[in-house]
């Protein structure tokens, strides 16, 4: 199974594309770091693959 994940530019933590599917907009993990994830900043081809093996990532 292909890992999907995004990192993020401002602090580098690594946000996996399940939990940004899930929450479609979300606060950046990292410490201190206001940066905001969402599932739209995945490329194209990413979240096409992710959409369609959603049920392998539901493990
Ligand atoms: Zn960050």
């Amino acid at each position: 199974m292909r890992i999907i994940t995004h990192a993020c530019p401002a602090c580098g933590t690594v946000v996996a594309a399940n939990e940004l599917e899930s929450r479609r907009v979300m606060k950046c993990p990292g410490l201190h770091c206001e940066e905001v994830h969402r599932f739209d900043d995945l490329e194209d081809e990413e979240r096409e693959h992710f959409l369609e093996n959603k049920d392998q990532y539901r493990l």
